[in-house]
């Protein structure tokens, strides 16, 4: 019979895709000897059963019963029992840490009859009885029946006033049980359940529930989360934080998920339980005070720490709870982290001997990469600072403040950056979050929701910063001294410090774009981090790594990044400005000689431009694709050229014009006379292309051109422009390579035949997937994209992330025909993909030479290639 529900003393770390990292973690902490409340984790199998079928899968309410009955035997009370009763959470749990993305319920058991055993056991502790009672029912409205949460917050604060929740005492906490019994009858047409086993029944299905919500499900596109994970359920006794001041709870990181710094890092909350640290209801204090409050709580925690950082060998995070002078390890996981500290934590950890250089370049990542290359604010710059919080996510965002997640979302649409501001967030934030360039609360601390959230999707955030009143319903702040900022008013935010500036402040390159510019010396750890894992990447890596240059500034740059070459240099934009004339004296040639005279003209130009880019790529192979977009790209407009061609000024050579575009006018340009056609179609058009790359390179000592030949479908295609070009080098004395593009379907179907007059491929991702998918893609992103994401059709767009199903088989199967009929065959992908770190590992695993990407991806590409064939070796010897 399937197993569905495990002990904490069964499971362990490495169990998380069945029990979820919390309850993984929380096995292996039990395991280690940590105080861990007692407890069970019900599988994510079971949840998928659960959310497959609509009901429990057989034998699993009896399964959790066992335990249950275990559990109530090793605490010595039941769960509810009147007299004496044991309290559970019931918490959420997904292989990958979803931060307040899904529920939780605490303290259930709690009823008429048990809330006074509890106060009995409590030593007639009421107020905590009743303090206990009051959030059972909130949370459990709120995320069980589904019951809006302002309407508990509400009668909170209605009875509170201006006091704090802790200045309640325990008849006005009886009063707000019943408020809150009311809201839950008005609310649901009936009585809040009663029954523990109910309650924990319902809390259960209403966790398995929450993997769906629409939130959760924003938030797992956003982190490209498998849609069918499923959660696990902990079920766990409770401890409380609530009792009084010698109890509390808190949040720590085992160092700074900031900048990797090793010390004593998070927040606590006395008398507080659960959520209360994160949702910000009142001022944390630092951690370090608790050394002041409960000592020994405290030496024991820090010890636990390093426990835990030597037993995961990296940075984690916890929760834990304090009940009166006794610590409870609530959570552990390996903590996130900016990432700035990603780099530094793994190098120190290698020199700490906790882990090896190829586990360093494991533990960083090609998008963290990608986020220290952002600009940050200039320092010289002017600027009017007018409050400061914590430096809670890096990065520098400017944009206009807007102050609730539905305006972020919106003006985000319209193309405007902004910042989104809030007295602190919370999940139904997360549309807004995602929509700004940054996020500032008054409220929280670095490991408040918005501090968490932003770090781990790589947004600037600034929160805490306690000087500012935030007054979301007038959509407007005030900061000292009376300045205001409303909604509209452009702020910036810099998270690196935590400074907030009234405007605009201007920004500047990041120190590590510098380094791979070559004009920063490795002289701040983070640069150091960076270089030593980039050298141990590229000695790891098997992939090369080329640019998509096609000025010659761009290839200069991508050679300083570590480009090996160009994978792509593309023609089309040495058409434009001035020399439209002359493409347009091309489309208008009526005899032979005309349009020879036009390709004469634009020889020499061309020949220039490829003298520059060899010169900057000295001595590195170049790939020249040959003209691919339709002409009439270069022509002008239609619809200007008609309303011209109607007036009296209109010249011959326009109303010539006019009928040349009318003529070249298609339906699907990306499907028309473009590529590889108009080099069949225009005679003289790709040999005045090849001469100007021959003559060019035999002007540039070294010079190593190869020339791509865009959207062949058939070997028939490429074989008379080879035939051609290889003439014209000939007479030059210059060697290139020819190839082709692997961008049609058919193409890549054919491969075979096509490697026959190919010598090397490079497959031309975006409109091979456009292709193979049908997609138009100027128009499906905005059109229907979101739908297809909602549907999970795909979890990151195809455009994005090589779509390995499909348009990845078709180059597995270019790949494999193309080597059988060429075994020297040189493969290569000059997509947008070859900077994408997920594309990059499949490029790795099809067994292709080079990725091309754009120049600023290269170092990324380099990175994520170095991790590819470390993450191959790593398996072979397991
Ligand atoms: P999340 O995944 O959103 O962090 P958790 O399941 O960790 O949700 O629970 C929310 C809060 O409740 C945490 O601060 C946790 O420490 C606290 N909590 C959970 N279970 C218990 C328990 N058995 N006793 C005391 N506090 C608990
Ligand atoms: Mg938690
Ligand atoms: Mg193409």
């Amino acid at each position: 019979m399937a197993k569905y529900v495990y002990d904490f003393t069964e499971g362990n770390r490495n169990l998380k895709d069945l029990l979820g990292g919390k309850g993984a973690n929380l096995a292996e902490m039990t395991n280690l000897g940590l105080p861990v409340p007692p407890g069970f984790t019900i599988t994510t199998d079971a949840c998928r059963h659960y959310l497959a079928e609509g009901s429990l899968p057989d034998g699993l309410e009896q399964e959790v019963a066992g335990h249950l009955a275990a559990l109530e035997s090793t605490m010595g009370r039941k769960l509810g029992q009147a007299d004496d009763p044991l309290l559970v959470s019931v918490r959420s749990g997904a292989k990958f840490s979803m931060p307040g993305m899904m529920e939780t319920v605490l303290n259930i058991g709690l009823n008429d009859e048990s809330v006074h055993g509890l106060a009995k056991q409590a030593g007639g502790n009421d107020r905590f009885a009743w303090d206990s009672y009051r959030r059972l029912i909130q949370m459990f409205g709120k995320t069980v029946l589904g019951i809006d949460g302002d309407l508990f917050e509400g009668a909170l604060d209605r009875l509170k006033g201006r006091r704090q929740d802790t200045d309640l005492d325990a008849g006005e906490l009886q009063q707000l049980v019943e408020a809150y019994k009311g809201i839950v009858r008005e609310q649901t047409g009936a009585d809040f359940p009663a029954d523990p086993r109910e309650q924990m029944r319902l809390a259960v299905m209403a966790v398995f529930d929450s993997w769906n919500a629409p939130r959760a499900i924003l938030y797992r596109r956003q982190e490209r989360i498998p849609a069918d994970l499923g959660t696990a359920v902990n079920i766990m006794a409770m401890v409380f934080g609530n009792y009084g001041d010698d109890s509390g709870t808190g949040v720590a990181f085992t160092r700074d998920p900031g900048s990797g710094q090793q010390g004593i890092y998070g927040d606590y909350l006395q008398n507080a339980q659960g959520e209360d640290v994160v949702a910000g209801i009142r001022n944390t204090i630092p951690l370090q005070d608790l050394e002041r409050i409960d000592p020994s709580s405290y030496r024991e925690l820090l010890a636990i720490m390093e426990t835990l950082e030597n037993h995961y060998r990296d940075l984690c995070d916890i929760e834990f709870t304090i009940e009166r002078g006794k610590l409870w390890m609530l959570q552990t996981r390996v903590g996130k982290r900016t990432a700035a500290a990603a780099f530094c934590i793994a190098t120190q950890l290698v020199d700490q001997g906790l882990i090896t250089m190829d586990e360093a370049v494991t533990r960083v990542t090609g998008d963290q990469l990608a986020q220290l290359m952002f600009p940050r604010f200039d320092g010289g710059a002017e600027k009017k600072k007018i409050a400061k919080g914590m430096n809670a996510s890096p990065g520098a965002a400017v944009g206009k403040a807007v102050f609730s997640s539905e305006r972020a979302v919106e003006l985000a649409e319209q193309g405007e950056d902004v910042i989104l501001v809030r007295r602190e967030t919370n999940p139904d934030d997360l549309a807004g979050m995602i929509a700004a360039r940054g996020i500032l609360t008054s409220r929280g601390g670095k490991t408040s929701h918005a501090a968490v959230v932003a770090r781990g999707m790589g947004k600037t955030c600034v929160c805490g910063a306690e000087e500012l009143e935030v007054l979301p319903a007038e959509r407007r702040f005030i900061a000292p001294g009376g300045v205001e900022v409303s909604e509209g008013d452009v702020i910036s935010i810099d998270g690196r410090t935590g400074e907030v500036f009234l405007g605009e402040v201007p920004v500047v390159p990041s120190v590590v774009v510098e380094y791979f510019e070559g004009a920063a010396e490795p002289a701040d750890d983070l640069v150091k981090a960076v270089d030593r894992i980039m050298r141990h990447a590229d000695g790891a890596r098997r992939l090369g790594v080329r640019a998509n240059a096609d000025t010659p500034d761009d290839a200069a740059r991508a050679r300083r990044f570590g480009a090996q070459g160009i994978g792509l240099c593309r023609t089309e934009h040495m058409f434009l400005g001035e020399r439209r004339q002359l493409v347009e004296d091309l489309v208008l040639a009526t005899t032979d000689e005309e349009r020879q005279a036009a390709l004469d003209a634009l020889e020499p130009l061309q020949k220039s431009d490829f003298i520059g880019i060899f010169q900057a790529m000295d001595g590195v192979p170049v790939t020249i694709r040959l003209i691919d977009p339709p002409l009439h790209e270069f022509l002008p407009d239609l619809v200007e050229l008609s309303i011209k061609a109607a007036t009296q000024e209109a010249t011959d050579k326009d109303r010539r014009l006019l009928s040349a575009v009318k003529r070249l006018h298609e339906q699907n340009p990306m499907l028309g006379l473009r590529g590889v056609r108009l080099g069949l179609v225009i005679p003289g058009l790709f040999a005045m292309q090849v001469k100007a790359i021959a003559q060019a390179a035999a002007e540039v000592p070294g010079a190593r051109p190869e020339i791509m030949i865009p959207l062949v479908a058939a070997v028939q295609e490429l074989e008379s422009v080879r035939e051609e070009a290889v003439k014209i080098l000939a007479e030059t004395g210059v060697e290139a390579l020819i190839g082709t593009m692997i961008e049609v379907p058919r193409a890549a179907l054919t491969a075979g035949r096509i490697a026959e007059a190919a010598e090397f491929f490079s497959f031309g991702t975006n409109d091979l997937t456009q292709m193979a998918w049908g997609f138009s893609r100027d128009d499906v992103e905005s059109s229907f994209f979101h739908r297809y994401l909602d549907l999970g059709i795909f979890g990151v767009s195809p455009f994005e992330s090589i779509d390995r199903e499909g348009v990845g088989r078709l180059i597995e199967i270019a790949v494999a025909e193309g080597r059988a009929a060429r075994p020297d065959l040189h493969l290569g992908i000059c997509g947008e993909h070859g900077g994408d770190p997920d594309s990059v590992h499949f490029c790795h695993d099809a067994g292709l030479d080079y990725v091309s990407c754009s120049p600023f991806r290269i170092p990324v590409a380099r990175l994520e290639a170095g991790r590819a064939a470390l993450a191959e070796n790593e398996s072979d010897t397991r």
